[in-house]
């Protein structure tokens, strides 16, 4: 059967041909543990290391990357830092209303421990203001968290500028760059960042956690003492090596993917024009488009149009049934939450793509607004 038009690009994205290929031959003949001393091993380990530079190459110099199973995992991971905060007074923890389930569900686990939560608002375009965060930083800081472009609604938060408050009150900082790593530049003064390869053309499985050099955080997993000690568990180099190779081909064609994607935007903002934006068009990653029509029901939209792979929001929240607590946090009602779609954009969608879905898709909104 034919797959419906993909325009899901911020669910997940399609494996990259070359990252396949580079794959193949780990799951194949080298299924050297990389942890082990023969030659075979040895081999596998230098796959794995290689591997490492190629994703550290678009991050900043001077920090250690740990693979991981998954962002969530690294944001996990990332979170461990905050617990020696705890002894010197540091009990506050920052994020801001819209991060993903895998921050705003940590930081609240962390309530348990005796830490303090505090979600930060963000205005009507999704945006935070920095002078609300410099009032609510100060010395019982432990840790400000925030996502570099938003996953439902693509909008870019300034990460330097979190950073540099946080790091005025001697707190750390947290990035979950998910949706950015691969397609524009990293914070260069973030803590820690977290990455995924899924959403890189990469393998779904892998993730990992970037952080300064002199950073120390807790072991999440006990065992065998892989990955500095703080993640145990014998890594699969052919995931390391699609991640790697994923995180060349962004860096590689970086100008070229935004431009394509960023003329596929353009033309889908002619075909959707009567359609409202929601989050800022000024500061958005191009690929992301979410966009309401008052009166429409998107369950109903969605099960209309089984031609075309979008979203109701973020691929979770629209699993959970709930309403997006992105799009409420803009100050949208919640019938307008329910009238919102998400369309992503990516490296293999075409022209073609987005006139044919915008088609499909408008005709259906009509037929039900009728
Ligand atoms: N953070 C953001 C912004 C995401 O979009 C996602 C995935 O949807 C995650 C974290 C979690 O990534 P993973 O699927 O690798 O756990």
């Amino acid at each position: 059967m034919k797959n419906p038009i993909y325009l899901d690009n911020q669910a997940t994205t399609p494996l990259a041909p070359e990252v396949f290929e580079a794959m193949v031959p780990l799951l194949k003949d080298n299924y050297g543990n990389p942890h082990s001393a023969h030659r075979l091993g040895r081999q596998a380990a230098a796959i794995v290391e290689a591997a490492r530079e190629q994703v550290e190459v678009l991050l900043p110099a001077k920090g250690k990357l740990v693979f991981t199973g998954s962002a969530t995992e690294a944001i996990n991971l990332a979170f461990g830092a905050v617990r020696r905060q705890l002894e010197s007074g540091r009990k506050k923890i920052l994020v801001l209303e819209t991060e993903h389930a895998a921050v705003r569900d940590s930081a609240f686990s962390y309530r348990e421990l005796g830490f303090e939560l505090c979600r930060l608002p963000v205005n009507e375009h999704g945006l935070l203001s920095l002078e609300e965060l410099a009032s609510e930083i100060d010395h019982e800081t432990a840790l400000v968290a925030a996502m570099l472009v938003n996953n439902e609604i693509g909008v870019i938060q300034p990460i330097e500028a979190i950073a540099e408050l946080a790091h005025a009150q001697g707190a750390l900082m947290l990035c979950d760059a998910v949706q950015g790593y691969g397609r524009m530049a990293m914070p260069k003064n973030a803590d820690m960042i977290a990455l995924t390869g899924h959403k890189i053309y990469g393998p779904k499985g892998i993730g990992a956690l970037w952080m300064q050099k002199e950073l120390e955080i807790p072991t999440l997993i006990h065992g065998g003492g892989q990955e500095m000690g703080v993640r145990s568990g014998t890594l699969s180099p052919a995931l390391c090596a699609g991640l790697g190779k994923a995180a060349m081909l962004c860096h590689d064609y970086m100008d070229q993917d935004l431009a394509h994607i960023a003329k596929l935007s353009h033309s889908a903002l002619e075909f959707f024009d009567d359609w409202v934006i929601n989050g800022s068009m000024t500061q958005r990653y191009p690929g992301n488009l979410n966009i309401r029509k008052d009166g429409l029901d998107v369950a109903r939209l969605m099960s209309t149009v089984r031609d075309v792979a979008f979203s109701a929001g973020s691929a979770c929240a629209s699993g959970s049934g709930r309403p997006s607590h992105v799009l409420t946090a803009l100050g949208l009602e919640p019938a307008q939450v329910k009238s919102s779609i998400r369309l992503g954009f990516g490296r293999y969608n075409s022209m073609d793509d987005i006139e044919q879905a915008a088609k499909l898709i408008n005709i259906a909104a009509e037929a039900q607004l009728q």
